[in-house]
């Protein structure tokens, strides 16, 4: 359960999701479907090693993620745009004066 629960967090993680022999997996199947009211991926793999076959059940936590972590370096460059503007503004005030 708590190998199928790693397997949610990143999907390039997952997409190379390993065998317990150590082996990657094939993604066999790949369907949507709803994981505790969140959209996600039910996905059947194929071990191309031992021929072990799991199910997993991918939540996309990635774009929710990814998301915020867009905001958060945005309003970074917002902040150094507002510096780098004000920079400019006081240079432009300077050269009008000379
Ligand atoms: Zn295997």
């Amino acid at each position: 359960m708590s190998m199928s629960h790693d397997a949610t967090s990143h999907d390039a993680r997952a997409n190379t999701f390993p065998c317990v022999c150590g082996a990657r997996m094939r993604i066999i199947e790949s369907r949507p479907c709803v994981v505790s009211g969140e959209r996600g991926m039910r996905r059947r793999r194929r071990c191309m090693s031992c021929g072990n076959r799991i199910t997993t059940y991918e939540v996309e936590e990635t774009r929710a993620f990814d998301v915020r972590a867009l905001h958060v370096a945005l309003r970074a460059i917002r902040g150094q745009l507002d510096i780098l503007i004000g920079d400019v503004e006081r240079q432009e005030k300077n050269d009008a004066l000379r």
